[in-house]
């Protein structure tokens, strides 16, 4: 049986957790609508004395792009709590020796990466400007010349995506020495409202690995990178730390990674259906209706 507990029960499990490490889309917001008491359940963690992170799979933003949404949604967040996928790309990216290298990253994403890369100083070229001569025949593919410089791949969302793009990416990870591909996330889709779901970025990864027969290395939940990161990054002490998150393959499973406290709230993709059918050794630590009985609010 899974126990959904409620503002009365909740708060008492986080007794002894001093940091709070938020998942975002499903748990604080979804898409552009905020959860409701999302912010007054922030600020009851930031009076009881919790460190707070933020850390999410989205790549379409960058840090300052993520502190303008939470603010904009009433959140009291400052840039330094943020955790993009966006921001991962460009702290792997910075781990690996890039841009000491000398390379160049492809990018095929959005300005959230766009603007993380350009803030750690890494080269690159793409993104949302990205020009690929046509690949609609042999003669164009045998002819392409890719910029040898090119040192990585970085695939995150792409809403501009194409199978010239998916060439050139292909040909740079099968041709040139080192170079290596880097997802972004790998989130097969997610709620928009409305009971639709749109792609992820897991399907572009995907696709990128198939056609270069290349794996990715994920730089987000869900990967193994992320959370010793994180750890020697914020000095994390994983038995007095949390993750509260709406995804079982993302959220839940970095926090048992690391032996976190894991909190799943039903405002994401995971309904309690899905949850009764678990075994009981891959339940979260505590489930709640939302973020808000976490924090004793209704
Ligand atoms: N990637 C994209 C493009 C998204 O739109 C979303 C959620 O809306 C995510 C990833 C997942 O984000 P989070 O980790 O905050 O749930
Ligand atoms: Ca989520």
């Amino acid at each position: 049986a899974v126990t959904v507990l409620d503002s009365a029960t909740a708060p008492e499990r986080l007794r002894d957790i001093h940091t709070l490490i938020f998942d975002c889309d499903g748990v604080l917001w979804r898409g552009s609508d905020i959860i409701r008491n999302a912010p007054e359940a922030l600020r009851v963690f930031r009076q009881q004395g919790k460190r707070l992170l933020f850390v999410t799979n989205n790549s379409s933003k960058s840090r300052a792009e993520y502190a303008s949404k939470f603010g904009s949604l009433g959140l009291e967040v400052s840039p330094e709590e943020i955790v993009s996928s966006s921001y991962c790309a460009a702290a792997y990216l910075s781990s690996i020796g890039f841009p000491a290298s000398g390379k160049k990253v492809l990018l095929l994403g959005w300005s959230g990466v766009e603007q993380e890369l350009q803030l750690a100083g890494i080269p690159f070229i793409g993104g949302r400007e990205l020009e690929v001569p046509a690949m609609d025949n042999i003669d164009s593919m045998k002819q392409l010349k890719v910029d040898p410089s090119i040192g990585a791949v970085v695939v995150g969302w792409d809403p501009n995506f194409s199978y010239s793009r998916l060439v050139y990416a292909s040909v740079c990870l099968r041709e040139l020495p080192g170079c290596v591909l880097v997802a972004t996330n790998t989130d097969c889709a997610d709620h928009i409202g409305g009971g639709r779901m749109m792609p992820g970025t897991g399907g572009l990864v995907r696709c990128v690995e198939t056609a270069a027969g290349a794996t990715a290395v994920n730089v987000a939940k869900g990967g193994e990178w992320l959370l010793p990161y994180l750890c020697r990054t914020y000095n994390l002490d994983p038995s007095r730390t949390a993750i509260v998150g709406d995804r079982l393959d993302t959220d839940i499973h970095l926090g048992r990674q690391g032996g976190l406290f894991t909190c799943l709230p039903l405002t994401g993709v995971t309904t309690l259906e899905r949850l009764r059918g678990l075994p009981v050794g891959e339940l979260p630590d505590v489930v709640v209706p939302s973020v808000a009985q976490l924090a004793g609010l209704d």
